[in-house]
């Protein structure tokens, strides 16, 4: 099979099909079986969190998966970025919890896609510990951060964390992750009727005041308990008709087809929203994501009903080759779309916070 172009760190890999050296090497990168470029991966590093957060988890759970040791996340990674990912999102659980995490941030900075550039990487994380490691993360490589945050008020954010004292630390940690050159800086806010939804228009204003891009995401069947309707989700129409009556919104336009933020910008040009609508406007066609758990099993959609256990393969003994034939024969399997509220809608065993978000 030929998967990718099959050259690793600057040599041609021992694949399936072998390409000649003289030969031009074909733009065939890691793809499914529905013609998707595969060129983003997500990678848990933990299924810890610190937060508690009401729409994620029930409260009483923690871990429930094992993480790998830092040097068996690198070698993983590796085996993608040679297949021809080219951006790393890392994630958890809390990825901020993780010890080794600067030391990992520096290996995966210092490699090298397939183009020959450097890797697009980033960080997802809740914001609490980010007040002291925004520093020492940038130096480490790091180019990105987007932060969770689903209020702008102090008793709200600690209703939805459960954690009394964490809306200061998070405003903190944004406002150091931004003087570190964590740019542009992202945060992301889940919205639920009932809830968070009065925080929308506040949001707004937020963005233009932090300077940050401000991301509404619509909620997904994922939680650990039992809570998603089709009613608690906030539609992207519904959020863009609000903030419109406060502040007027200009689209702007997509920088490329698999992003999956619609973006806005307010009418005098200062400041930037975006709206993440899996729910009422999927993207699934163009989507681009794999993604790896903390215990290195690879999941080709949130919503897959079944994982593939990469870390067993590489527990076997198995070669780089067959590692990443492996790979590539996982990811051609990709499903073609999620099937959110359809009948019969299944949840994936894991919830978003076992999975990686
Ligand atoms: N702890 C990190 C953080 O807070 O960003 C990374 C993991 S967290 C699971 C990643 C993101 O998933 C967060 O922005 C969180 O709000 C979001 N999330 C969690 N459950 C979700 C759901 N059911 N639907 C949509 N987003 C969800």
């Amino acid at each position: 099979m030929l998967y990718g172009r099959q050259a690793s760190h600057g040599r041609v890999a021992e694949t399936g099909l072998m390409v000649a050296a003289s030969s031009i090497a074909p733009p065939a990168w890691l793809t499914d079986s529905h013609g998707r470029v595969i060129q983003d991966l997500r990678v848990s590093i933990t299924d810890r969190c610190n937060y508690k957060c009401v729409y994620c988890r029930t409260g009483e759970l923690g871990a429930q998966y094992p993480e790998l040791g830092i040097e068996e996340y690198l070698r993983l990674i590796r085996l993608f970025v040679d297949l021809g990912i080219e951006k790393v999102r890392l994630t958890g659980g809390e990825p901020l919890l993780r010890s080794g995490l600067l030391e990992l941030v520096q290996e995966l900075a210092g490699l090298r896609t397939v183009s020959g550039g450097p890797l697009d990487l980033a960080l997802t994380t809740n914001g609490h510990l980010l007040e002291k490691l925004a520093v020492p993360l940038k130096a480490a490589g790091l180019q990105r951060v987007t932060v969770s945050m689903d209020a702008v008020d102090a008793p709200t954010f600690e209703r939805i964390t459960r954690v009394p004292g964490s809306f200061a630390k998070v405003l903190s940690g944004i406002r150091a992750a931004r003087s570190a050159g964590l740019t542009p800086l992202k945060i992301n806010c889940v919205l639920l009727r009932g809830f968070n939804d009065d925080q929308v228009e506040s949001f707004a204003h937020f963005a233009r005041e932090e300077d940050v891009v401000v991301r509404f995401i619509e909620f997904m069947p994922l939680e650990e308990g039992r809570l998603w309707t089709p009613e608690i989700v906030v539609s992207m129409a519904e959020i863009v008709d609000r903030i419109g009556r406060v502040l007027p919104l200009e689209p702007l336009p997509a920088r490329d087809a698999s992003e999956t933020a619609r973006r806005f910008t307010f009418s005098d040009g200062r400041g930037e929203i975006g709206i993440i609508a899996p729910v009422t406007q999927a993207f699934c066609g163009a989507c681009s994501r794999v993604r790896l758990t903390s215990d290195g099993k690879i999941r080709t959609c949130l919503f897959s009903q079944v994982e593939h256990d990469l870390y067993g393969h590489m527990r076997a003994g198995e070669s780089e080759a067959a590692l990443r034939d492996y790979i590539a024969r996982t990811v051609q399997g990709k499903e073609a779309r999620h099937h959110i509220g359809e009948p019969g809608f299944l949840k994936p065993s894991r919830s978003m916070v076992h999975i990686g978000g």
